[in-house]
């Protein structure tokens, strides 16, 4: 059997590999690295150093349909946002599916540093399955996206119309179950011939519990947690916080004029509307008439609210007491 650890370069993931070699053998691990292609200089030296180090073979894999986050951007004439992820499903999930269709052609089971604690939606996962389960089982259906909609507050028309659709459906019994379906076909011929499973080391552990592992087996994390990133991935994420972007504008200055840069090539801006309030937000999207945010206009904003200091109280005390969120430093 393979084992496979998904290896990111954050913290989670490296912590699997640490236990994932210790409980099979340095000789039957392997890391696989999805490149975005859109990741920290750091994070591209620190895979490669920790697999070095440790002796794993390192695969890096790639989409072959996009030229990372800024090649699927154009192609798709828009930045992924968090209501619209693609870029997870486009530069990470198919090149490894590929890669395991293709190139594996043997049993396996796939390491993942997921934690239960980092989200409602991760702690819902399970600590053991397999990796093609929703392949042959649904991830949705009509009563979870009512459940979903029941959760929030204010809907707008268009939720309260889709409601109307969704509780009709119900109604009749039509519960229209979504199945992944990315090269159905070749899934259902590998589950036919071998194990596909998926375990998650590290899914009850706190992220201070990953940060003593790590250190108790003689390795460091991605030097980006000692600049006070809380997590390291793509640099930005789509999903980044005023405050990560805050520490980003102080030490790397140079990835905010990528995202500039990408804006400019791509021709539409990085982040959603309503990033930041509507008085940074120097243009408006002709199509919707929504008020649109540039990476300048979110800069602006931050620097604005750094300034008078009423943004970041919390990330201030952090700052005195340590550079880390997760008191590495000292
Ligand atoms: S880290 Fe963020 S930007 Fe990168 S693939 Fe994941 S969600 Fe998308």
């Amino acid at each position: 059997m393979k084992i496979l650890v998904a290896f990111s370069g954050g913290k989670d993931s490296q912590a699997s590999l640490i236990w994932a070699v210790d409980k099979f053998g340095i000789k039957n691990v392997s890391a696989v690295f999805c490149d975005t292609g859109w990741e920290h200089q750091w994070t591209y030296n620190h895979v490669v150093s920790i697999c070095k180090k440790m002796g794993v073979p390192l695969v890096e894999l790639s989409s072959k349909k996009y030229k990372g986050m800024v090649g699927l951007a154009t192609s798709k004439k828009r930045f992924p946002s968090t209501k619209a992820r693609f870029c997870t499903e486009e530069l990470k999930t198919k090149p490894m599916i590929d890669y395991v269709l293709d190139e594996v052609k043997d049993h396996c089971m796939i390491i993942q540093g997921i934690r239960a604690d980092e989200s409602k939606n991760r702690s819902l996962m399970a600590q053991q399955c397999t990796y093609f389960k929703y392949y042959f089982q649904p991830y949705d259906d009509n009563q979870r996206k009512l459940e979903r909609l029941e959760v929030k507050k204010n809907l707008s028309p268009k939720e309260v119309a889709k409601k109307v659709i969704l509780l009709k459906r119900i109604a009749m019994g039509k519960l229209d179950p979504v199945y992944f379906s990315y090269r159905k076909r070749d899934v259902i011929a590998f589950c036919k011939t071998f194990a596909d499973e998926v375990f998650r080391p590290v899914f009850d552990w706190t992220g201070q519990q990953v940060m003593q592992y790590i250190l108790e087996n003689g390795q460091k994390p991605n030097p980006l947690y000692y600049q006070g990133y809380s997590r390291v991935g793509c640099f930005p994420c789509v999903m980044c916080t005023h405050s990560e972007l805050r520490i980003m504008l102080e030490n790397d200055p140079e990835y905010i004029d990528r995202v500039r840069d990408a804006e400019q090539f791509v021709g539409r801006t990085f982040f959603p509307p309503n990033y930041v309030p509507n008085r940074y937000a120097s243009k408006t999207d002709v199509k919707s008439g929504k008020r649109i945010n540039s990476i300048d206009d979110v800069v602006r904003y931050i620097s604005d609210k750094n300034a008078t200091g009423e943004l970041f109280p919390e990330e201030k005390d952090t700052d005195r007491r340590c550079m880390s969120f997760y008191g590495i430093c000292e």
